[in-house]
């Protein structure tokens, strides 16, 4: 087995790492307090190719292997996990399913453009009843003359207040299962209900969205009717690799804040690295997230290799998010009053990393997973 990254994989590393210590890093703290969406950020990324890289070059994308995304979306979010997660959103669950099954206008007006960062996509999954049991998923699509009546409540939709259009998942009541659909966000009877206020990743906005009886053409539903669950299933295993790597990436961003601060800050006539409370500190937070990296990257070469893959993403996207909660609180406790301070990034990681443990499946149902793929 080859662990050594190619050319192409180096490159995209670079590309990212220079783009995030030049263009984010020193703006991450004003993304985090304006609590706007970061949208000339995001053209930028779109203008490095990031929406593209899952997709093929025919299809407008630059059909970068997995293992590549996962290295971009860790330098970014090693910038701002605000700004890794509305873009990774896009790149993949926004956009994924107008690729696989948008009809030839709809790739030309709304997928292309997404891959450019000129329109922004939004997925309305969760409910105000249906977080990880999407099986209680009340919004209804009902088969009128022509197409759909799309009516329901979602919230917790990413990116919502700028969206140009949502991915839905919702009940088509011929089969009681559930199906995709495509809905520009302009139409009668969309609406974009009130900013949620969240504990972290503050410049990734967050919102309810509503469908009034919103009417769709019958080319707006993605895939077949009832293929909601199985569809989604395809990617499951990315989102999770996805969500593992902005957890290292806010992970690496702390740990790397620590070691500086070991380093340099001096107590008792030398510096805090010197003590072995700190040294083991360190050395704990570089094991966790050398093996969330390799975990994350294995699951991720056999997602290139189109190899089952199921439990390993979970397995990366658990241990990962784990691992760079328990690194942002190690580092915080590094820089003690420091870590507490606002005027110092130390806060907004701990903040961030809490969302890793939510999206992309909470720990929990992480573990059920796991159970259920070993047997039990
Ligand atoms: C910042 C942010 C952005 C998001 N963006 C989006 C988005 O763009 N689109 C979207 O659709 N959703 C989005 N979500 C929602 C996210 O997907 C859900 O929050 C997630 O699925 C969990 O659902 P819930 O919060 O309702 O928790 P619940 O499912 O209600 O879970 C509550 C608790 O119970 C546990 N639990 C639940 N079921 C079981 C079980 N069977 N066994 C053991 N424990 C269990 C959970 O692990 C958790 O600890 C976002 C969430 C956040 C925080």
């Amino acid at each position: 087995m080859d662990f050594g990254l190619n050319e192409t994989q180096k490159s995209i590393q670079h590309t990212f790492r220079d783009f995030v210590d030049r263009d984010v890093k020193p703006v991450a703290a004003e993304i985090d307090e304006a609590k706007e969406f970061p949208l000339e950020l995001f053209k930028k990324v779109g203008g490095l190719g990031f929406f593209g890289m899952r997709y093929p070059e025919e299809a407008g994308g630059t059909a970068a292997d997995i293992v590549s995304y996962c290295l971009a979306v860790i330098e970014l979010a090693r910038g701002s996990l605000s700004l890794a997660s509305v873009c990774a959103m896009q790149s993949l669950m926004a956009t994924y399913f107008l690729f696989r099954f948008g009809d030839p206008r709809t790739k030309t007006e709304y997928f292309k453009p997404a891959l450019e960062g000129e329109k922004i996509g939004g997925i309305c999954m969760t409910e105000p009843d249906a977080g990880s049991d999407l099986n209680a998923i009340k919004t209804t699509a009902t088969a009128v003359a022509d197409g759909f009546e799309l009516t329901g409540q979602k919230t917790w939709v990413t990116s919502a207040p700028v969206a140009d259009f949502f991915t839905v998942l919702a009940r088509t009541t011929d089969r009681d299962r559930l199906s995709i659909f495509f809905v520009p966000a302009h139409l009668d009877g969309v609406h974009v209900g009130r900013n949620i206020e969240k504990l972290g990743v503050c410049g990734s906005l967050t919102s309810e969205v509503s469908f009034d009886d919103v009417r769709l053409p019958t080319e707006y539903l993605l895939g077949g009717l009832g293929e909601g669950t199985s569809r989604l299933a395809e990617i499951l295993a990315e989102i999770r690799i996805m969500t593992g790597a902005l957890a290292v990436g806010v992970g690496t961003a702390a740990y790397q804040d620590a070691l500086e601060y070991a380093r340099t800050r001096v107590q008792f006539g030398k510096p805090i690295g010197k003590f072995q409370a700190i040294k083991m500190k360190l050395a704990d937070m570089a094991v966790q997230l050398e093996t969330a990296k390799q975990m994350l990257f294995y699951a991720a070469w056999l997602s290139d290799r189109d190899l089952p893959r199921q439990t390993e993403a979970s397995i990366a996207k658990l241990y990962a998010s784990e691992c760079a909660n328990s690194i942002c609180d190690e580092a915080s406790r590094i820089l003690a009053s420091y870590g507490y301070a606002m005027e110092y990034p130390m806060q907004r990681y701990l903040r961030d990393a809490r969302f890793t443990l939510i999206g992309g499946g909470t720990s929990e149902i992480l573990k059920l997973n796991i159970a259920k793929d070993i047997g039990l």
